[in-house]
């Protein structure tokens, strides 16, 4: 019986564990420093807001493309989840539309014209000029998910122990400790590093090219009737404007700041004021026109996107005697690549263990 070790437990690890517990054959065990409940600087997975709006290129698309299956899937069929169906507009500002042509910035793809997603979604459509608000060139909608992480990291918690995963505290100085940590007491055949922004810190890995990008959000009670979200804005290069209203009561996020580099786990009450005044100007019906006083705010909340120079790192490498593979990396798509990440990892474990291709 191959014995895994996840280390880890945000969306990446807790999607690979679940994956991976699908193979009866696999005894599991989840290792981390943070679990679902937890708030800390160093575990982004509970800061997000959850939505799928898609930032690789046409050539890395595949995470995504795989990943919003299952999301859409779960969005319908299994409510518990904490994940709903959400309409999502795309504004492309007149004064980005140079950037845009020559790539893009940020969002990488999102915001580009005729972008490669629009045959992804079924109901994918460019607004027309009538439903565009002032300052944008152009703009796009569709149907995606917003998920409640609140709900959706426990419910896939659930899944893991239905399957005979054994979740355990742990913190780990050096990758290597975890082939010892298996609940059986057995030598662990495989170990999964899903250490996301710590990946940085951890002996064995140390990756210099992983960096926070740091995200403050404001949570609200008031309800987007729609997610959006528009390609800059006037305040600096690192402030955005984005807005999604959580399945089941989970509240609304409001975006944002993308700022490469910082490690301030502390909100800044300024970028606060900030973001709810870009969202009221967006969409002025989220607070009935009473502007950011009308504003119900539940948190205000930092976040430290796990960036990586060079992209998100799945592959497998021997540490000493035990076989790592690695998923960590995901910067601001960690949900909506989750499915297509882990199962890439599924492949890799079958290789270390010479198992037949599927
Ligand atoms: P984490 O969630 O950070 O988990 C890392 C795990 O490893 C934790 O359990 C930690 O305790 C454990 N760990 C680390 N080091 C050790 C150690 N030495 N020993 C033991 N355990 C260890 N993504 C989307 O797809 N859609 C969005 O709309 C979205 N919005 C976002 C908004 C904000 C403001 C932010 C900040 C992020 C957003 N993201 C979004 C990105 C997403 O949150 C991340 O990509 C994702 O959460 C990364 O998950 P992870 O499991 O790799 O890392």
């Amino acid at each position: 019986m191959p014995n895994i070790v996840v280390v880890g437990a945000g969306v990446s690890g807790l999607t690979c564990a679940y994956l991976l517990s699908k193979q009866k054959e696999n005894v599991i065990t989840i290792i981390a420093k943070h679990m679902p409940g937890d708030y800390d600087i160093e575990y982004t997975s509970p800061i997000a807001g959850a939505n799928l709006l898609p930032m690789s290129t046409e050539k890395n698309s595949s995470w995504e493309r795989r990943t919003w299956k299952e999301l859409r899937r779960l969005a319908v069929e299994v409510p518990e989840t904490g994940i709903h169906l959400q309409k999502s507009r795309v504004y492309r500002r007149e004064k980005d539309l140079d950037v845009l042509r020559k790539g893009g910035y940020n969002f990488d793809s999102l915001y580009l014209e005729n972008p490669w997603y629009q045959s992804l979604f079924d109901d994918f459509r460019e607004l027309s000029k009538e439903e565009l608000p002032e300052g944008m060139a152009s703009g796009c909608e569709f149907g995606s998910v917003c998920i409640n992480v609140m709900l959706y990291l426990p419910w896939l918690v659930a899944q893991c122990r239905k399957n005979g995963v054994v979740l355990r505290r742990g913190v780990l100085k050096h990758i290597s400790e975890a082939s010892r940590r298996s609940h059986t007491g057995g030598k662990a055949d495989v170990v999964i590093n899903t250490t996301g922004l710590m990946a940085s810190k951890l002996g064995g890995v140390m990756d210099q090219n992983v960096i926070p990008i740091r995200g403050q959000v404001v949570v609200v009670r008031n309800e987007a009737p729609y997610m959006l979200t528009k390609s800059g804005t006037d305040d600096a290069d690192d402030e955005v404007c984005y807005v999604m209203t959580r399945a089941a009561g989970g509240g609304t996020v409001l975006g944002g700041t993308y700022s490469k580099g910082q490690w301030e786990s502390q909100p800044d009450p300024n970028q606060a004021m900030r973001i709810m005044r870009r969202v009221v100007e967006m969409m002025p019906e989220i607070t009935g026109g009473k502007g950011v006083e009308g504003f119900d705010i539940i948190r205000h909340a930092v976040g430290l996107r796990p960036y990586r120079n060079g992209g998100v790192r799945i592959e497998k490498e021997k540490i000493e005697d035990t076989w790592v593979v690695h998923n960590y990396g995901h910067a601001g798509w960690g949900y909506q690549g989750s499915y297509g990440c882990a199962q890439d990892v599924v492949t890799l474990v079958g290789e270390v263990l010479n198992r037949p291709k599927l």
